[in-house]
């Protein structure tokens, strides 16, 4: 009997024994499990600011946690190694049940624990079993994604992740030749998250020079703006994976964003992968006061109080390290 995935959008039909897109989701005997379930394949102390997340707790650290498997089939994924199913091994990792995983977060506890690396969509069964027990312990819930939620996934997902941070890659055309997913299908979930209250959505792009153009990333911005999207990274990339073609140069990457700046309306936009750190500080976007300055992964100081600018005390987007402050 063929059974319907729904952990992503691609709904993948199952029969007895077969596997889905992603490798990793299979049908067995009418019931479809994740064969690798609890098994880390990475496991790490990073800055929230590598998620990235810029205005999540600004400053802290979180415990990143992935398993192997991705439902898209970029060619110019950075993650490869731990994403794409001819790389896959049942043996790869080692098992860390989430009762494991959260006595390891106790004796060493982070402000969040992050789902990241590879697609947390495609093992969100062990991220809703993690987030089950840390979540009440005080653990905040970071999922970095492609955003190729179904409706099912993110009815579970959106009650219990605090902040998102999707990738969002190009145009339709760009999802169907390059990445073997939808446009639409991602900013359907985008615009629910953003809907949703006391939650952090960033977006992040991963600008390709030769295959993106300016008046394409001006067009995608206007589309995520329209949908509430407040914060955008723009990130430079460099040759992974099936992808040869030189990085993206950090003028091109300057120029875009500075078209982006002046015609997209989100408030906070930032550049990523280059050299500059100038396009990585937050202003307040009403009286643009420097609040946040940051090199690399590291911040400076932290102007923000109570969530707002301490010069005009316009609400800063998102959630600061401040008891007073709450997801806005
Ligand atoms: S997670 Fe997505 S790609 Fe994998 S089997 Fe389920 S529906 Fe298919």
């Amino acid at each position: 009997m063929k059974i319907v995935c729904d952990l992503c959008a691609h709904r993948c039909e199952l029969s007895d024994g077969a596997r889905g897109r992603c490798g990793v989701r299979e049908n067995r005997g009418g019931v479809v499990v994740t064969v690798n379930y609890g098994r880390v394949i990475a496991l790490a102390v990073d800055p929230i600011e590598k998620k990235p997340l810029y205005h999540f707790l600004p400053g802290t650290a979180t415990l990143s946690v992935a398993l192997h498997g991705c439902n898209f089939t970029c060619s110019f994924c950075q993650n490869h190694e731990i994403s794409q199913k001819e790389t896959f091994s049942a043996t790869a990792g080692y098992p860390l049940p989430p009762a494991e995983l959260a006595r390891q977060w106790e004796a060493r506890p982070t402000p969040s624990v992050s789902f990241t690396y590879s697609e947390p969509l495609v093992w969100q069964d062990y991220l809703l079993d993690v987030a089950a027990i840390l979540r009440p312990k005080g653990a905040r819930i970071v999922m970095v994604t492609n955003g190729f939620f179904s409706d099912e996934a993110l009815d579970r997902l959106l009650p219990v992740v605090d902040a998102f941070n999707i990738d969002v890659k190009g145009d339709d055309r760009f999802y169907r030749e390059r990445c073997g997913g939808r446009l639409d299908l991602v900013l359907r979930g985008i615009e629910r998250i953003a809907a949703a209250s006391g939650k952090v959505l960033e977006a992040t792009t991963l600008v390709i020079e030769g295959v993106h153009t300016a008046d394409e990333i001006v067009a995608l911005g206007k589309q995520l703006a329209e949908l509430g999207v407040q914060v955008w990274h723009l990130s430079a990339y460099h040759p992974a994976y099936r992808l040869s073609l030189p990085a993206t140069s950090e003028r091109f990457l300057l120029d875009i964003c500075d078209r982006v700046r002046a015609e997209v309306l989100i408030p906070y936009v930032y550049t990523g992968n280059i050299r500059s750190s100038e396009g990585d500080h937050t202003r307040c976007a009403a009286c643009d006061l420097l609040l946040i300055t940051r090199r690399g992964f590291s911040i400076g100081d932290n102007l923000i109080r109570a969530g707002c600018c301490p010069s005009c005390h316009r609400p800063v987007y998102g959630l600061f390290d401040d008891p007073e402050s709450k997801p806005k």
